[in-house]
């Protein structure tokens, strides 16, 4: 991010912009996938999908695991879209056979799913969201913001159409792109389509041409990337291959279960149900006489955590985000933290037994 900033058709850039888009396809197991670095965030790369499949009037069923699921149906509204939805109660997973009935009512051309919600921390098992979508006719798209490249996820052997995601999460950019990959069946959807595609920043056929000259190593104009925040992904997809992805996504449960059982070992509940709780981030409800002010005691002792997101729940809950480049000091620390924030409320607890629960499974081979 600190290095001058330079040409976005020198030929440095063009090799770093070109292997960033091969890299993004094996990040995502993809290989065959048309891959999209765009200037913005991950809500431009939920537009772009749906943009690009849909046109007005078709249908689109969303199954919601928590607010970024909302955020799919409202973008869809925007662009004329009929939705369907099947809402998970918070804390659980979109029921797989709820979905499936919906589809077969039929004509919904596109499924979208939430792979890690990270208003609730409720993972979704997209590989079988996939299968669903593929035996209905569906294109499955899925939002990846709190799971790319922290959860396993093999987009072309699971049948996933997009697959998207943003710098600044489990990828640990800093802000400022949107990645996705598409499908060649995807592909071929929303070059078939009726009608142009109604946003012009948007729209794959713009930014097609683009990404096909920088992966053959050569300059392409629409509009000027990203260069520095192109750089800084370079280095981070770097890092994420060179640790490997089954490396990766290891360190990841393996944190997560230790951060998991430290905050259970206090007596803290997690909003997601434990089946379905993500490796990238957990949901802390707040111990009974403990609310909100938590978050700045936590924060006093040098560790950020973010307060509630769900409108249901907002007051009642804290999140924790462990993914990307968080290590196991960081969850000691962090439960440390925690700890100290409790005992200064007044809650009742034995102190050091979220951070020794946590290590048991730290320290395990
Ligand atoms: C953060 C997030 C988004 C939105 O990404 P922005 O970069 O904030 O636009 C969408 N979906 C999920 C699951 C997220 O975690």
């Amino acid at each position: 991010m600190a290095a001058p900033a330079e040409s976005h058709v020198g030929a440095r850039f063009i090799e770093t912009f070109g292997l960033c888009l091969d890299e993004l396809c094996q990040v995502f197991m993809a290989p065959e996938g048309q891959p999209f670095i765009v200037a913005g965030s991950g809500t431009l790369a939920m537009e772009m999908s749906l943009v690009n499949l849909l046109e007005p009037g078709d249908k689109v069923l969303v199954a919601i695991s928590g607010v970024f699921g909302e955020r799919f149906v409202e973008i869809a509204r925007r662009w004329g879209c009929q939705v369907d939805t099947v809402r998970a109660p918070v804390g659980q997973a979109p029921d797989a056979a709820a979905v499936e009935k919906a589809l077969k009512s039929g004509g919904h051309k596109v499924l979208c799913v939430t792979h890690v919600d990270t208003s609730t921390g409720v993972a979704v098992d997209v590989k079988a969201m996939a299968e669903i979508a593929g035996r209905a006719g569906a294109l499955c798209v899925v939002d990846g913001v709190c799971a790319a490249a922290g959860v396993e996820c093999r987009q072309a052997e699971w049948g996933i159409d997009v697959y998207l995601t943003a710098s600044q999460k489990a990828i640990s950019t800093p802000t400022g792109l949107a990645l996705l990959v598409v499908s060649p069946k995807a592909m071929a959807a929303s070059q078939s389509r009726k009608t142009p595609v109604p946003s012009y920043y948007s729209d794959w056929g713009m930014w097609l041409p683009i990404m096909s000259a920088y992966r053959a190593r050569k300059a392409a104009y629409f509009g000027t990337p990203a260069v520095n925040l192109v750089a800084a992904l370079s280095e981070s997809l770097k890092q994420i291959l060179t640790e490997g992805l089954p490396a990766r996504f290891q360190r990841h449960l393996k944190i997560g279960a230790a951060f998991k059982a430290g905050v259970a070992a206090l007596g803290l509940r997690d909003v997601a149900q434990a089946a379905v709780s993500a490796p990238t981030l957990t949901s802390v409800y707040y111990p009974d006489g403990v609310g909100p002010s938590l978050v700045g005691k936590i924060a006093a002792e040098g560790v950020i955590v973010a307060g509630g997101l769900h409108p249901e729940i907002r007051d009642r809950y804290f999140r924790v985000g462990h993914m990307g480049t968080v290590s196991s000091g960081d969850i000691v620390a962090t439960l440390a933290a925690i700890e100290k924030g409790l005992a200064l409320l007044g809650h009742k607890f034995e102190a050091g037994a979220g951070v020794a629960a946590a290590q048991r499974i730290l320290t395990a081979a």
